[in-house]
């Protein structure tokens, strides 16, 4: 019975929902289903296990068709007191041998990763109960000797040790910006204050980076209760912001905030001293529950596919003696970590805060938490920490190469931080034309208020780069402005201004200053850096364009040709395939031959014939200067005969505008910090290098503009290296149901 039936994996969602949950109950399915395993699917979490019968189905590929971009979990989640109990998990235990799985993905939070864990630990002795009631036979006890389990972390407060995002965070992160974003514009219409309280009992992740994402005054969060007497303090920075020019003062608190003495730091009390001390009109708004609304956002799509696939990877690999994982993120790539490792650190943590040990508790959340803690308070003041010298130093910002939301995130930042260190800062206005024509102006820490969430670029952006007859120009104006160093928030055009000047030092003294580029573009093209500041909001705009365009499908058999942006870079079509369930995507990285396109129609035919409704390309606008957008179309129509019908969808330019998303305000904020710090330490210590900054496998790197050739694709305009190529296996999996069917290109 029983021990016949081949390998099979179940999976479930358990404890609070997450956004992204679905993503990754999606891509286990598939998963599985691609490697010939069987699977099955526990409705509403161990309540399910426990209770056994139609709460334990099997799932086919089409079940999770069209569930990628609902928010919650469509397998349903609960708190399950009889789990907690030896005889609901005996029962539990019964209830999956019936089925033959003795393999699970347990998609939850600390408890729910908990109760697996004692579940696998009891697994032996449960087994030899049931064969002594004759619940299973023996032969079924001897072919399951151990249960195997994977952890995947479900849980808007990124609360988890083990992994940088945990499934949903991203997303809540998404909400509390939108409503952020809604309140600044009312706050500064009427110079009102708001108080907003967000999620995060003993972390304080999502109110730190809202704070940060939204251009936030003041934020309280759990591992930093704020020393005796902060409430004058609190409303000194208010008043020294409102001084500089702000309408509007936005306060976060986390709902575990306190003070050192352990009390609970509510948001009306916040409002009650902003009344009382500065006068202010404040209202609280508490965002609850809607944090864990609403359609997962791109990031926690691609991010729980990535993680679903590999936890069917672990659990077909594991053996009965394999400790169980958590697979979970780190820099962008899959990480597994023994699962009750990162459950005790995680307890730790909260821990070290009840027992008010703060400075362990923030050292335990990581190198960058610390920073984005220092660089908030340097931002939110208006005033200097440090005095100005006599001669302060003067650094130009300006953007070169096309439009990235993002960019004017990174400009105030640079602006408010450089200001901080006692530099004065200036704004170029027109990219490189607007340093030749002069339209150079001094930014005051209220000339960028508001800019965290617009986007654009209130500078401008121009993919002009000086000529070589320019340069001359480009000099005198550095000297007649008296520029002592250079950032250029930018593309690829900025990166190849840069070069130019650094390479032209000889001939020109004026560009011997420190110059620093920053990663900003959406087509991700860029040398040195994981993300560039503008790809995860494009990727946002695309995936909500790939949702409505499916949508529209519903009443038709159609197949979808959808053409996104990225130059010679496929980033966007590969995380857009990811994100927005593709069942094929053209690379520029592989190119399109007619070859490919023969399979694609004999899949395409198959898969209408089989059923299919939908069948969604995305093909990246350079992937093949021949086989165009159009051509495609017109093949898959003539093709398709009257099976289905086929319809072209190029999403332009929406794709570079939009406010950005709360990732790229705060990829912008931290690299606009490290480029400030790059160039205060150059200009103290009298050295005068050009570079490229990026975060690369989670570290902070400075490249010698020089080095850029070595390290890109010239005629192609990409990097040599680019870690999402390896993504494709996972793309591969998720579209095509057997193994069989994945030899050609995804
Ligand atoms: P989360 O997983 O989000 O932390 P809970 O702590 O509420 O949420 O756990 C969800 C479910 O996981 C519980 O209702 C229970 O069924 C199970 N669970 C949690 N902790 C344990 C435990 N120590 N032993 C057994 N089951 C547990």
């Amino acid at each position: 019975m029983a021990s016949n039936l081949p390998t099979s994996i179940g999976v479930l969602t358990s404890g609070g929902d997450a956004q992204g949950m679905n993503a990754a109950v999606r891509a286990v399915v598939r998963s599985a289903l691609h490697q010939g395993a069987a699977v099955h699917a526990i409705f509403e979490g161990y309540q399910g296990m426990v209770d056994g019968g139609d709460r334990i189905r099997s799932l086919s590929w089409d079940d999770v068709g069209s569930i990628l971009h609902r928010g919650g979990t469509v397998i349903g989640t609960a708190r399950c007191p009889a789990f907690r109990e030896r005889e609901g998990r005996r029962r539990a235990a019964r209830n999956l041998l019936q089925r033959g799985i003795d393999r699970l993905v347990i998609i939850g939070g600390d408890g729910s990763l908990t109760g697996a864990n004692l579940f696998r630990q009891e697994w032996p002795e449960l087994l030899t109960e049931l064969v002594q009631a004759g619940e299973i036979d023996e032969a079924t006890a001897q072919a399951h000797p151990a249960l195997m389990i994977a952890g995947l972390v479900g849980s808007i407060d990124n609360d988890m040790v083990g992994t940088d995002m945990t499934i949903g965070a991203d997303s809540a992160l998404h909400r509390i910006i939108e409503a952020i974003d809604a309140l600044t514009s009312t706050a500064a219409s009427h110079q009102r204050s708001f108080v907003v309280e967000v999620m995060g009992r003993h972390c304080g992740y999502l109110a730190l980076t809202s704070a940060i994402a939204g251009g936030t005054d003041y934020v309280l969060i759990p591992e930093y209760p704020p020393a005796e007497g902060w409430e004058d303090r609190m409303c000194e920075l208010l008043r020294h912001g409102r001084a500089a020019g702000r309408r509007d003062s936005i306060v976060v608190v986390a709902e575990g905030a306190t003070d050192r003495a352990g009390n609970r730091i509510g948001g009306d009390y916040i409002r009650r001293i902003l009344e009382e001390r500065l006068g202010e009109d404040t209202r609280v708004t508490i965002l609850g529950h809607v944090q864990r609304g609403g359609t997962p956002s791109a990031y926690d799509r691609w991010m729980s596919t990535l993680v679903g696939h590999a936890a069917v990877q672990e659990l077909l690999a594991a053996t009965p003696d394999s400790e169980p994982q958590l697979i979970g993120v780190r820099y962008n790539r899959v990480r597994r970590l023994p699962l009750m490792q990162c459950v005790e650190q995680t307890r730790a943590i909260a821990r070290t805060i009840a027992e008010k040990d703060y400075a362990k508790a923030v050292e335990l959340r990581g190198g960058s938490f610390t920073e984005m803690t220092k660089t908030f308070r340097a931002m939110a003041e208006a005033l200097p920490s440090v005095t100005p010298p006599v001669r302060p130093r003067r650094i130009a910002v300006l953007h070169g190469g096309g439009l990235a939301p993002g960019m004017n995130t990174a400009a105030r930042a640079a602006v408010r931080l450089g200001r901080d260190r006692g530099h004065v800062m200036l704004g170029v206005h027109g990219s490189f034309a607007g340093l030749v024509d002069g339209r150079i102006k001094e930014l005051t820490w209220g000339d960028v208020e508001g800019w965290t969430a617009l986007g654009g670029a209130e500078l401008g952006a121009s993919r002009q780069i000086p000529t070589t007859e320019q340069l001359y120009a480009v000099a005198r104006s550095l000297e007649t402005h008296d520029i002592d160093a250079l950032l250029v928030i930018g593309g690829w055009k900025a990166y190849q201004a840069l070069h130019r000047l650094d390479s032209e030092r000889e001939r020109y003294p004026a560009f011997k200053i420190p110059m620093v580029c920053l990663p900003a573009t959406i087509d991700n093209n860029l040398p040195g850096s994981d993300l560039s500041i503008g790809a995860d909001t494009a990727l946002n705009v695309i995936v909500e364009a790939l949702d409505r365009i499916k949508q529209s499908a519903m009443a038709a058999r159609r197949c979808f040709v959808v053409e996104v942006m990225g130059r010679h870079c496929g980033y966007l079509a590969m995380m857009s395939g990811l994100a927005g369930g593709a069942e094929r995507i053209y690379l520029p990285e592989e190119g399109i031959t007619l070859k490919d396109l023969q399979a694609d129609v004999e899949r395409m035919v198959e898969s209408f014939r089989g059923g299919r409704r939908l069948y969604l390309t995305i093909r990246n606008e350079q992937a093949n200067a021949l086989y165009t957008t159009d051509f495609l179309a017109r093949l898959f129509e003539e093709e398709g005969g009257q099976l289905f019908d086929v319809r072209q969808a190029v999403l332009g330019h929406i794709q570079q505008g939009g406010n950005p998303s709360p990732f790229d305000r705060i990829l912008a904020t931290r690299l606009a910090a490290h480029g400030i710090d790059f160039l205060t330490t150059e200009l103290e210590r009298g050295t005068a290098v050009g570079v490229f900054m990026g975060l690369a496998e989670g570290k902070l790197t400075a490249f010698p503009i020089k080095q850029m050739a070595d390290m890109v694709d010239i005629t192609n305009r990409r990097p040599l290296e680019q870690w999402w190529l390896d993504l494709r296996s996972v793309m591969q999996a998720m579209a095509q149901p057997t193994l069989a069917d994945s030899s050609g290109s995804i």
